[in-house]
């Protein structure tokens, strides 16, 4: 495994391995400070390309002036030996610098879908994704890229952006990793208290919840919105930033699912830290459906 710093080295052993020695190159973007939810996509990126590339990169800028971007755990030498375990090829770890000179200018941005849910919470964020997304592929080329359904809107943003820019890229999105107490897996899981963890199972038990209903026959999207309201607002620890019923596609809200999959989404402070999670609902399920750790 090399880790490598510099974006005209990961250009150059990029384009010889797709080109001199015809692999397929899978990308895996991660921000570091891996567990079980990263494993799962290089797991899988590993099953279907011949080179696995992960980036370990805290993009500042998908992060707002007063969000954690200071704070965000790093540490590269506990994920440099995990990534070696899993047999990863290379680690692209650049600076911010090398990502972002002096007099950097250009920024890409995916419009509609960016304004709503995690966007309208987090103003620029996606912007920010989208961005650093442009530029890994750029630099990497690969063939396959890899996400996660836990950040269910990111993934529908980079898939359009892929659409419309042309990107060869093909993007997988796999499912949200939990740890047995229902809690999805996430780098800011590391901010809880013991008690603020033992709380923030309420996300996903909030979200079954829903998912029960629904097979039960309850497809009005405000009533199980409130249902889902009703279980976290009994969490003294926790504090609804939002709850939503969207079109798992399009991110049209939805009073009623009906034909269309559903993606019921949150995100919710618990303490200090904000968490998100989300659950689908409707024909596709399957396909997205989630996975104990
Ligand atoms: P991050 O390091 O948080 O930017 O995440 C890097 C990638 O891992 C993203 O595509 C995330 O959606 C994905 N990811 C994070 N947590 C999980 C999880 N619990 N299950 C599956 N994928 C995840």
């Amino acid at each position: 495994m090399e880790i490598i710093n510099r974006r005209r080295r990961m250009m150059s052993v990029a384009r010889r391995l797709r080109r001199e020695e015809n692999r397929t190159i899978g990308l895996v973007p991660t921000m570091g400070a891996l567990h079980e939810g990263h494993l799962s996509l290089i797991h899988e990126a590993r099953a279907l390309c011949d080179v696995v590339v992960v980036s370990v990169f805290v993009n500042p800028t998908q992060f707002g002036p007063s969000e954690d971007f200071g704070s965000y755990p790093r540490d590269l030498t506990r994920d440099s030996g995990l990534l070696a375990e899993y047999n990863v090829d290379y680690v692209f770890a650049p600076t911010a610098e090398e990502i972002y000179p002096a007099g950097y200018a250009s920024y890409v941005s995916v419009e509609g879908l960016s304004d709503k849910l995690e966007g309208a919470a987090r103003p620029g964020h996606f912007r920010g994704v989208t961005t650093v997304v442009t530029i890994l592929l750029n630099i990497v080329r690969p063939h396959f890229a890899f996400f996660g359904q836990k950040d269910a809107q990111q993934s529908i943003i980079v898939k359009q952006m892929v659409r419309d820019l042309g990107f060869e890229a093909e993007i997988v999105v796999l499912p949200i990793v939990r740890e047995e107490s229902g809690l999805a897996l996430s780098s800011r899981n590391a901010y809880l208290a013991e008690p603020e963890r033992r709380a923030a199972v309420v996300l996903n038990r909030a979200l079954s919840q829903a998912q029960a209903a629904y097979a039960e026959g309850e497809h009005n999207a405000s009533r199980l919105i409130e249902l889902v309201r009703a279980t976290i607002e009994a969490e003294p620890l926790a504090r609804i930033d939002y709850v939503s019923i969207n079109d798992a596609e399009t991110l049209a809200k939805l009073d009623k699912i009906e034909e269309r999959t559903a993606l019921v989404s949150l995100a919710v402070f618990i303490g200090k830290t904000r968490l998100i999670d989300n659950i689908v609902l409707g024909e596709s399920q399957k396909n997205v459906a989630s996975a104990n750790a």
